[in-house]
């Protein structure tokens, strides 16, 4: 029960990896505030908890108003503290450069980016205030690296882990640390919708050669979370089965079967 009496606010909260890490929080002794859009899939998983350890909040992370209700609620829920913050709410639109609709640029970078903006700018004083915090973000190997067609998802999450750096460096003095983790494939909603319909052929090039299931991104977030990370602050970790060490050149000329 590594999270026992810390108070969490997750977004993203009612599917896929929010939902994995909501769980997690629970099972390791934290209070949690599940923030989403949609009401009956966050109370459908918080009527799973045992009570008084979930709030549902219903909220739009790219609307500066919602974050202002949505600290409130927490700080009342939390009998005055907030001491995680899970900035995992975001979306993936496609396109490149010259093809995204710029409605959808603009839309990507609200929720993806402005969002965690908006509520590390209105958390960190009540941590600053009590003592110190720690912040999660959920980028991705897509901030790591290009995503064909792509854009606007590579771009913000690059950006949010930037920005994780930089406010790790500027609050750390406050006891305040600030880490990025990016998931590489994780079989959610969102990689429905993008990639639906994979086969196993398409994990064959990766060294682990299959999707990650949600629950498998909430341990590295516990671990952030809880005093056992007392230290780790401005780290970037990827959680990807081993993507990223791959060369894709060793895929593309010597062909997927060399790593079998
Ligand atoms: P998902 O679509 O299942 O979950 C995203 C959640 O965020 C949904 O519950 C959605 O309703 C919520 N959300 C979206 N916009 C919101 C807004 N404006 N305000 C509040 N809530 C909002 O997708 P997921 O795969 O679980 O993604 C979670 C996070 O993980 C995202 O930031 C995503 O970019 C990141 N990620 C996912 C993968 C993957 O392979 N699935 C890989 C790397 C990173």
């Amino acid at each position: 029960m590594n999270l026992e009496g810390k108070v969490a606010l997750i977004t993203g909260a009612g599917s896929g990896i929010g939902e994995g890490i909501a769980r997690r929080f629970v099972e390791d002794g934290a209070k949690i505030v599940m923030v989403g859009r949609r009401k009956e899939k966050l109370e459908e998983v918080a009527a799973t908890f045992p009570p008084g350890s979930a709030k549902v909040c219903q909220g739009d992370v790219s609307i500066p108003e919602d974050i202002l209700r949505i600290v409130e609620e927490t700080l009342e829920f939390g009998d005055g503290k907030i001491d995680v913050l899970v900035n995992n709410a975001g979306i993936n639109v496609p396109g490149g450069v010259a093809e995204i609709a710029l409605e959808d640029w603009k839309t990507i970078f609200d929720v993806n980016l402005n969002g965690p903006f908006l509520l590390m700018r209105e958390v960190i004083p009540h941590m600053k205030a009590a003592g110190g915090g720690s912040i999660v973000n959920i980028a991705s190997i897509g901030g790591l690296r290009c995503l064909s067609q792509r854009v606007g998802y590579c771009t913000t999450k690059a950006a949010l882990i930037m920005m994780s750096k930089q406010a790790a460096r500027d609050y750390g003095v406050d006891n305040i640390r600030v880490n990025a983790v990016c998931p590489g494939f994780v079989l959610t909603e969102m990689t429905e919708e993008h990639f639906g319909g994979l086969t196993e052929d398409a994990f064959i090039g990766a060294p682990m050669q299959r999707g990650a299931m949600p629950e498998e991104i909430a341990g590295i977030c516990s671990y952030l979370a809880s005093d056992d990370a007392s230290y780790t602050t401005g780290s970037v970790i990827t959680v990807d089965g081993g993507a990223t060490v791959v060369d894709p050149f060793e895929i593309g000329i010597m062909g997927a079967a060399r790593n079998k």
